[in-house]
């Protein structure tokens, strides 16, 4: 029976010696990978009583084995529980209980937390003991594969349940945007357990027969360090790692001709951001997905025409996408509306959640709870969550917009806008600002610079000054986070 795991042996086959995966200076051949994959099958199903639809979960930053792992569950027929190494114990029990994994893997610097969380749950480490043997499994395409509990920028975590054949189909499209092939040489630095981290570059890689190196974690200096010693032709961010790499003292000078893109994706992706890549020669592809299509949904493809750069591209190969009114019927070009994915890419539901599931499912379509107009090309420009549309006197308002604006404000280095309920307006906009250190702005001063570029309307009512924002692993703002704090800025 086929299964994601038979690729990567089918990949071994054709070039056993090939690297699959490079990490801190040591590289795993095919060959390497297929025995270490074979090696963790025998352990998750002998050490740890595995069986098919059982979850295991993995508490570590990126590493060779968390991919083992995953393959392994793969050959098993077992489901991957990647958790967010950045959460706390009571949000990790929370998932825990919910999805009740058979064992836990965890690097020595998360053990404690793990069993904080779940004081009864096996725990094991990150390793993979040694030896030989086979390893078959009755896991297939059909079988789920990831459970991957969303990074909840709207509320409590649900978990999206990704098949094996999903990831195939994701894989091919991120092939079809990349143009990838086995000549390829990924650098991975976001979080595996994110699908963006996951899916957008590392597992479409490896499912190519190219290579993966992976960086436990993002931090720019050496990922434009990596980028000149180990030559990497793709690159994958998002907007908030891509901006830690623009404003590294290393950009400038740094020879990034082995790349033949960047990628970027999670959250709009502002057009200076682009302009600032495409000037160092570089393509900046923009990927529009989420973890319920495992993510890739809508892309600008290597080596096109670039679409306007507010422009997330277009319906990936293998996945529908239509912007669409509130019964689902697709509406014209150019009028705004939600975004509706459908594919065989899509997740197959909500873990133990039939009503969240059925919530935003209707006859096979994902609504997404994003809003978004296609222009006279056909191209997505995806505006802002419908969950954080303002309407203010009748008018819509999309933060992420307002935003965008307030971040071309010299002295502004963080922004989130969010509705506030209002007696006359329904809805009024209100920032919540980070400035740059040593900068000081006034009220009026952030409000006559939004008015110099938007509509009166768009213009924020109140500013709070803050520290810091409340973000998502991936660098997203929780603007439910915020919500209580403008009750406070109000009072
Ligand atoms: P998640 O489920 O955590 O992966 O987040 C998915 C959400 O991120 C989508 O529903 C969008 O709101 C947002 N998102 C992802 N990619 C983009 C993009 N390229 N442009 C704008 N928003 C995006
Ligand atoms: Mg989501
Ligand atoms: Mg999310």
């Amino acid at each position: 029976m086929s299964n994601l795991a038979a690729h990567i042996d089918r990949n071994a086959a054709f070039a056993p010696g090939k690297a699959a995966l490079r990490f801190e200076g040591a590289a795993i051949s095919y060959a390497a990978f297929a025995q270490e994959i074979a090696r963790a099958a025998r352990m998750l199903r002998a050490v740890h009583g595995v069986r098919p639809g059982d979850r295991v979960a993995v508490l570590a930053a990126n590493h060779p084995a968390y991919l083992s792992l995953l393959y392994a569950c793969a050959r098993l027929g077992a489901i991957l529980l990647p958790l967010n190494w950045r959460l706390a114990a009571p949000e990790l029990r929370y998932i825990l209980e919910h999805a009740e994994p058979r064992v836990a893997f965890a690097e020595p610097a998360f053990t404690e937390t793990l069993r904080e969380a779940a004081p009864g749950l096996p725990a094991a480490p990150l390793v993979i003991p040694d030896g030989e043997g086979d390893a078959e499994g009755p896991g297939t395409l059909e079988d789920p594969l990831l459970l991957v509990y969303t990074s909840g920028t709207t509320g409590r975590p649900k978990g999206a349940l990704l098949a094996q054949e999903a990831i195939l189909h994701n894989a091919v499209m991120s092939h079809h945007m990349h143009g990838m092939t086995a000549a390829d040489h990924v650098l991975a630095v976001l979080p595996f357990f994110h699908v963006g981290g996951l899916n957008i570059q590392t597992t479409p890689a490896l499912q190519a027969g190219a290579t993966v190196t992976i960086h436990a974690r993002f931090a720019a200096d050496a990922v434009l360090a990596a980028v000149q010693s180990d030559h990497p032709s793709l690159l994958l961010t998002v907007p908030a790692t891509l901006r830690a790499l623009l404003a590294a003292p290393g950009w400038h000078g740094a020879d990034l001709s082995s790349l033949r893109a960047i990628s970027t994706g999670s959250e709009p992706v502002h057009p200076a951001l682009v302009e600032a890549v495409t000037a160092r020669g570089l393509p900046l592809l923009q990927v529009y997905g989420a973890t319920e299509s495992c993510p890739i949904a809508i892309y600008t493809r290597l080596g096109d025409a670039a679409p306007a750069p507010t422009s997330t591209g277009l319906p990936g190969l293998l996945c529908e996408a239509r912007v669409a009114d509130d019964e689902g019927r697709e509406l014209p070009h150019g009028t705004a509306g939600e975004v509706l994915l459908r594919g065989r890419n899509l997740f197959r539901g909500y873990w133990r959640d039939e009503a969240a599931t059925a919530a935003c499912v209707t006859k096979g379509w994902y609504r997404t709870g994003d809003i978004a107009t296609r222009d006279a090309a056909g191209h997505f420009h995806v505006h802002d969550r419908r969950k954080n549309l303002i309407i203010s006197g009748g008018e819509n308002i999309y933060p992420a917009e307002v935003e965008r604006v307030l971040l071309e404000h010299p002295a502004i280095a963080e922004a989130a806008v969010l509705g506030a309920p209002d007696p006359k307006w329904q809805e009024v906009p209100v920032a919540f600002l980070v400035l740059r250190p040593g900068a000081c702005l006034t009220e009026d001063a952030v409000r006559d610079h939004v008015a110099a570029g938007l509509a009166r309307f768009k213009v924020p009512r109140r500013v709070v000054f803050t520290d810091a924002l409340p973000r998502t692993a991936l660098g997203k703002v929780r603007h439910f986070e915020l919500r209580p704090l403008m009750e406070t800025a109000r009072a």
